[in-house]
């Protein structure tokens, strides 16, 4: 890498030394270096978002730089691990100061507020291409799996279901009386971290929601050997989805647009242990597939979330 570029990374990434206790040193040499606690597993995920699949070309760049990271805070959330660190492969077109300056303090905010060091990456030139690696502790044999779940729990979902969704169709041209929290939950989502950290010991199975409820929901069921039914009176839906339903018809909709980043998860029916603020929306079954209870009738739900190659 040239020096300008390792100015770069001082300028904008590289803002302090690490702080989280598991990391021993960040930025600056060949590789960092971190000490996990005796008794606990380390939990990786990566997510890379690519312009004009993942985001618009002319996105807001502190946006982007947000969202990035809570996609992968998201991950680690729904396994029940304590994020620590992460890591930043940047691919850029051109070295452009102010994108750089906003998009990194999208990044670095969302990461101060999670108590997560950024501790390395790579800088190459390219299409823009952003990647990052996510890094979380979790006491050895409790993380939340998606295999987890047994006929009889109730299915939970943190949040609400659509307004990520709804906050593209806004981007897309539809034209909705408040769309302030539609867009928010589209541009920002809040990572639910803290729930997925209570929900340790007490959930059979966890998911994030980045492909909408019904996929989502279905890798559980698939892993777990179940099924489900869900109750559409009980889908928690702001007033602008509930208004986009009436006006639209479409009430699928957020049960398959993806981008809300609640957790799903499942526990036994009587489960004693207090919840994190969520709300039920069904019950896990012996009969494999997704069903929805709607206007007193049972229905099969069959539809796919958002597939990259089809
Ligand atoms: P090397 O060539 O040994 O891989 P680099 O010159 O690519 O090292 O990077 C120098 C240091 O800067 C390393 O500690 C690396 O982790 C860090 N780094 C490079 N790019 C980024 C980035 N986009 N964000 C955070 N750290 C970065
Ligand atoms: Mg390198």
């Amino acid at each position: 890498m040239a020096v300008a570029e390792f100015d770069l990374i001082r300028r904008y990434f590289a803002v302090h030394a690490p702080r989280h206790p598991f990391n021993q040193l960040g930025i600056g040499d060949d590789c960092a270096l971190l000490n996990l606690p005796a008794g606990h597993q380390l939990a990786v995920t990566a997510d890379t978002m690519v312009e004009n699949v993942h985001f618009f070309a002319d996105a807001d760049p502190e946006l982007l730089g947000h969202k990035l990271l809570a996609v992968n805070l998201s991950d680690l959330a729904a396994m029940g691990a304590e994020p620590f660190a992460v890591t930043l492969a940047l691919t850029l077109p051109k070295v452009d100061e102010s994108w750089l300056e906003a998009f990194s303090r999208g990044f670095i905010n969302l990461a101060r507020q999670h108590n997560v060091d950024l501790i390395g990456g790579d800088t190459t030139s390219g299409p823009l291409t952003l990647t990052v690696q996510a890094m979380g502790a979790v006491p050895q044999g409790r993380a939340l799996l998606r295999s987890g779940a047994q006929v009889g729990d109730l299915v939970y979902v943190t949040g609400q279901l659509g307004n990520a969704g709804l906050g593209l169709k806004i981007k897309q041209g539809y034209v909705c009386a408040d769309p302030e929290l539609a867009l928010r939950c589209f541009n920002q989502p809040q990572p639910r971290v803290s729930e997925g950290l209570a929900l340790r010991g007490i959930a059979n199975a966890c998911i994030d929601i980045s492909d909408g409820l019904a996929a989502d929901l279905g890798h559980i069921l698939q892993q777990s050997g179940v099924g489900a039914c869900l109750q559409w009176d009980n889908l928690p839906l702001s007033a602008s989805v509930a208004e986009f339903i009436n006006h639209s018809g479409d009430w699928r909709m957020p049960l398959i647009a993806g981008d809300d980043y609640e957790l799903c998860f499942t526990v036994p029916a009587d489960c004693s242990h207090a919840l994190p603020a969520a709300t039920c929306v069904g019950i896990i079954e012996a009969e494999p597939g997704l069903r929805m209870r709607k206007a007193g009738r049972v229905e099969a739900f069959e539809v796919k979330g958002f597939e990259h190659f089809s």
